[in-house]
């Protein structure tokens, strides 16, 4: 049981009581926020709920009790709640990230050039690569503490980004101590979580993938009254067994099966074979359904593609990681074809940022310069004809509303927790984010939405609540001792790196 750790989220420090205070005092945060019954009053915020029933304001306040959402208005009564003034800042709910690989936090940026596989080309791109370092040299030497820490630390520094949800797409369950230790984790960062129980990379001996599901999903997650869920992984590039027993394990546990589906390894053709209800070993006739979360949707065919729309299936993109990493062209536009839409994944540290601003921006850039391309291309590049009327069916331009939809709701939606998270809506649980909008980089605000995708970065994420609890406060983690938690983390990527020997180098 959960509750038998005596930790899990509850076990960071609590905010020191005391009453609601005047205003601008860096100690002003409700006490007690998140615990049943609290009542705190979110003052005067730009509120963009992100739900269309409810709608945006202009100035409005958001109502917390407990770890809900209890109203959303202007000139909210609240009687003796405690306040948090939001004057000059926006108030939208918190960004969720629907494929990150947070055991791979201690090896941040040692990919930065890298592409998926080596091409043979002798470029600083191809070597080092993913497929011939990070999974197969790295992840096979880690130590269940090792996990921990990595994951601990990458999800508190999206939490400090703003996003109060993951689907973490863990691939290191060499033993059940290591997979015990990336949902401890989970629990101990205090965001919303989907615990995705993937391989163990490098098939280190010993592993109990996917068999182990079963005691996980009994031993951590028999309630749904908790912040971490479980997904399955149910990678389709491991082999026709294994799939096949991964995806019927995940299916009788009524869990989400979710899988890398991308141009390499082979998979065009099983995903073909998925929508057309024949996957697996032969005779299992596995297919396709509303439980599949397909992450990057590059490379694959039209049948496979509308397989996938008309199983209800969702798709994750990974905007800045396959435009780098060589998997192909983010498929946004095909989704848009479809009539789809994608929720947006940060993948992985080692190559680009999990910050989620960046991935509103990359989503946006990419999308419209396909599109702008397409418009351009439509005319002569000579008068009269250099800027033309887009021609009927021409894909309409993503805008900032579109984007922050795929950063919000989509990834509640793709991770079954719509009815949890993901909007300002009463009766949701409080997933709030606070962001500064006279800082330098955004005053003078003209446009809410506009200034959270255009111009926003981390630093302008000043308070975080999660559940109703505040998590960042002033631009603060308060209940985080990072310095400690960074020497851990550096302690383990020595290690890591001595096991596998691979030497550091600052300068590769
Ligand atoms: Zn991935």
């Amino acid at each position: 049981m959960v509750t038998a750790l005596g930790a899990g989220a509850t076990g960071l420090a609590l905010f020191a009581a005391r009453p609601a205070a005047a205003r601008d005092d860096d100690d002003d945060h409700p006490s007690d926020s998140g615990r049943p019954g609290r009542r705190y009053i979110i003052r005067d915020g730009h509120v963009m709920s992100m739900d269309p029933k409810v709608g945006d304001f202009a100035k409005a306040d958001v109502l917390v009790i407990g770890k809900k959402i209890a109203a959303v208005g202007p000139h909210l009564h609240a009687g003796d709640a405690a306040e948090i003034d939001a004057r000059g800042k926006i108030v939208m709910p918190g960004f969720i990230d629907t494929h990150h690989h947070q055991f791979e936090t201690a090896l941040r940026s040692f990919l930065a050039n890298g592409v998926l596989i080596n091409d043979g080309s002798g470029s600083p791109s191809a070597d080092p690569s993913y497929f011939e370092y990070i999974l197969p040299k790295f992840a096979p030497v880690y130590r269940p503490e090792d996990v921990y820490i990595s994951e601990l630390f990458g999800g508190l520094a999206q939490l400090d980004d703003g996003v109060t949800t993951v689907h973490d797409v863990s691939q290191i369950h060499h033993s059940p101590q290591h997979s015990d230790a990336a949902i401890k984790a989970l629990f101990d960062t205090g965001r919303r979580a989907a615990f995705g129980y993937f391989e163990s990379a490098g098939g280190v001996a010993g592993n109990q993938y996917p068999a182990d599901a079963v005691r996980i999903k009994e031993q951590w997650f028999s309630s749904s009254d908790q912040l971490v869920h479980m997904i399955m992984g149910g990678e389709v590039y491991l082999g026709p067994e294994t799939y096949t027993q991964s995806w019927q394990i995940g299916r009788h546990l009524d869990l989400q099966i979710a899988a890398h589906i991308l141009s390499p390894f082979g998979v065009r053709p099983i995903l073909d074979q998925l929508a057309a209800g024949q996957g697996g070993t032969p005779g299992s006739n596995i297919g396709l359904g509303p439980d599949n979360l397909f992450i990057h949707m590059t490379g694959m065919s039209d049948d496979g593609w509308l397989g996938v729309k008309n199983a209800g299936a969702q798709v994750s993109i990974a905007f800045p990681i396959e435009m780098n990493m060589r998997h192909g062209i983010p498929p946004v536009v095909k989704m848009q074809s479809l009539g789809m839409e994608p929720s947006l994944s940060s993948d992985v540290e080692v190559t680009m940022t999990a910050d989620f601003f960046t991935q509103m921006r990359s989503a946006m850039t990419l999308q419209r310069m396909v599109v702008n391309q397409m418009i351009l291309d439509q005319g002569t590049f000579t008068p009269p004809n250099e800027w033309p009327t887009p021609a009927p069916g021409t894909p309409p331009l993503l805008n900032v509303r579109d984007v922050l939809r795929f950063a919000t709701i989509n990834g509640a939606k793709h991770l079954r927790l719509d009815g949890r998270t993901g909007s300002l809506t009463p009766g949701k649980e409080a997933d709030i984010i606070i962001l500064d909008a006279e800082a330098i980089n955004v005053a003078p605000l003209n446009n809410v939405p506009g200034a959270v995708v255009s111009l926003m970065e981390r630093t302008n994420v000043e308070t975080v609540i999660v559940a109703g609890k505040v998590r960042k406060w002033k631009g603060k983690l308060p209940d985080v001792n990072l310095p400690g938690l960074r020497r851990e983390l550096e302690s383990s990527r020595d290690y890591v790196f001595a096991a596998a020997g691979v030497p550091q180098n600052l300068y590769r």
